[in-house]
């Protein structure tokens, strides 16, 4: 538990800084990576999650970079499934190589994905990654579904110019698929340096825009996380919101991230972050690996810091981990 009563029970794990995509809002079109050393080894990232789950942690999400990207990652979803305690494990991945590897990370113990898609152009898909993969990922939403992955989420950041053409399509796109669509506000990080305040569309206008055309119902969160869900009537699919921007979803922040160098960052919004792979590396025995992570836990902020004047991060999402 943190300083505030938040009960901290999930984590967030960048794998790699890595990714087949370019997307243009991420990161800019030169994209240096991390020298191999600098970034977490299984074996490391697998010991943090034990002694994480001794002290309480239940879910962990992996991402990146781009998760699959990474060799062999279906062992690393195989090893923290196993972990006794974590009762949860989930990835978000671009999708563009998930259709291939499905069969794999469900033997290893993936029940659930999110993939990302902020486009149903394939032309504006190119044109938004830089890789002309629309297609992959289609057929990998299909193949998560077909292969009992439950749910299928998809995670679409909206940004004014780029695809704000699209919010109907999307509504469209979680009816016809049965799919959770989540819109996500576009949020000041990183490299790109396409971000500026004026792109960002508040999920309420997004909302409202839905709702002229479809009737929509409150509906749970399944995963107790920060997107306000609805049902659609007359459908299994559903659509939520994501609004890190907008509105405060501190309160309901259960989470801490793990970069792919190492760090805890215990907020997303702030740029502190404490060195765990230095321990790691040192040989650091379980007690003062939980003690220094519940340090972490103790030093998250109550609120979003500057993110009301919309401070830039200075890491890209692709190192912290979106
Ligand atoms: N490669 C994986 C993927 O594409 O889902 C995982 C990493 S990616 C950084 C995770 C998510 O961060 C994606 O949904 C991406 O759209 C989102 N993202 C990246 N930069 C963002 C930004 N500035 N604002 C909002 N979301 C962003």
């Amino acid at each position: 538990m943190d300083k505030f009563s938040r009960i901290i029970d999930y984590i967030r794990i960048s794998v790699t800084d890595r990714c087949n995509l370019r997307c243009r809002y991420c990161v800019n079109e030169a994209f240096p990576f991390m020298p191999h050393a600098e970034v977490l080894r299984y074996e490391e990232i697998i010991r943090f999650v034990r002694v994480c789950a001794e002290l309480g942690v239940t879910k962990i999400r992996l991402t990146g970079g781009e998760p699959l990207v990474k060799l062999g990652i279906e062992f690393l979803v195989k090893e923290i499934h196993a972990i006794d305690g974590i009762e949860d494990i989930s990835l978000t991945t671009n999708g563009v190589y998930l259709g291939k590897k499905v069969p794999q990370l469900k033997e290893a113990g993936l029940r659930r994905v999110n993939i990302s898609l902020d486009t149903l152009q394939p032309e504006r898909f190119a044109y938004i990654t830089r890789v002309d993969a629309y297609k992959d990922v289609l057929d990998s939403i299909e193949k998560a579904k077909d292969m009992g992955l439950n749910p299928v989420k998809i995670n679409t950041v909206i940004i004014k110019g780029f695809n704000d053409d699209e919010i109907l399509d999307f509504a469209r796109f979680a009816k016809a698929w049965d799919v959770e669509v989540r819109f996500i506000e576009f949020m000041p990080f990183g490299e790109s340096t396409l971000w500026d305040s004026t792109k960002i569309i508040p999920s309420h206008e997004i909302e409202e825009l839905i709702r002229k055309t479809y009737t929509l119902a409150p509906s749970l969160n399944s995963h107790k996380g920060p997107a306000k869900m609805f049902n659609m009537v007359g459908s299994l699919g559903r659509i939520g919101f994501i609004s890190p921007v907008s509105t405060h979803i501190c309160r309901e922040c259960n989470r801490l991230r793990l970069t792919s160098n190492g760090m805890i960052r215990p907020c997303l919004f702030s740029d502190t972050e404490f060195d765990v792979k230095q321990l790691l590396r040192d040989n650091a025995d379980d007690d003062a690996l939980k003690e220094f992570i519940s340090r972490c836990v103790r030093e998250k902020p109550e609120k979003k810091h500057e993110i009301g004047l919309l401070k830039k991060c200075q890491k890209s999402l692709r190192n912290i981990g979106g």
